[in-house]
């Protein structure tokens, strides 16, 4: 399994590609803007894309989604919950934001313990509401994609409609710390971690 980070769009969101090396069945996650350069990036590598998982609704995760869908066309997933949100420029933001109102019909609806299966590996889905409602990490081999839960060093904005810092809380220490200290944890914005880093200096995981 390979990672490829692309920091992607006005904010930087970071977008991940994962695929399997053998087959080069992908996914994408978090396509917040710069489209051409993605699907540029898919093509160079020579990956063939089966699903965008988006880690939740926000303006700047998503802004890229509309052109690779369309370019590949492969569904888009997110949770349940964070359906409204994507699906209106208000409350995800973009109508505000720098790329310009953005709204999105999602194709699969994703809840806890669902399994996305790509190129014989399996992203699982752990629900990790907080900084939105249906806000969710992906976990694939060792690694967390952790979207706007958990940074390193930092933890996601509970500010917002719908947000909860005692439920982001919760989110990241009931089902991202307990997995092994050497977990890799791929944050939505700046540098990747590990478990163990987040354990031993997060300050608000103390
Ligand atoms: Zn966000
Ligand atoms: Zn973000």
């Amino acid at each position: 399994m390979k990672v490829i980070k692309m920091p992607a769009g006005v904010y930087a969101a970071n977008c991940y590609l994962v695929y399997e090396e053998n087959n080069r069945e992908a996914i994408i996650i978090d396509p917040g803007g710069d489209a051409d350069d993605i699907i540029a990036k898919v093509e160079e590598l020579g990956l063939d894309a089966k699903y965008i998982i988006l880690t939740h609704g926000h303006g700047d995760h998503i802004a890229g989604v509309e052109a690779i869908k369309d370019r590949f066309n492969i569904p888009v997933a997110i949770h349940k919950k964070d359906k409204d949100i994507l699906e209106d420029s208000d409350r995800n933001f973009s109508s505000t934001m720098a790329m310009g109102a953005v709204e999105v019909v999602a194709d699969i609806l994703l809840e806890e313990g669902d399994r996305i299966e790509f190129g014989g590996l399996i992203g699982k889905i752990i629900h990790t509401p907080g900084h939105t409602p249906g806000g969710i990490t992906i976990n694939i081999e060792n690694c967390l994609f952790t979207g706007d839960t958990l940074f390193a060093g930092s933890i996601g904005r509970t500010d917002f409609p719908g947000g909860s810092f005692e439920d982001i809380i919760n989110s990241i220490k009931d089902k991202l710390l307990i997995y092994p200290d050497e977990t890799l944890v791929y944050p939505g914005h700046g540098v990747s971690s590990t478990i163990k880093g987040e354990k031993d200096n997060n300050p608000f995981l103390k």
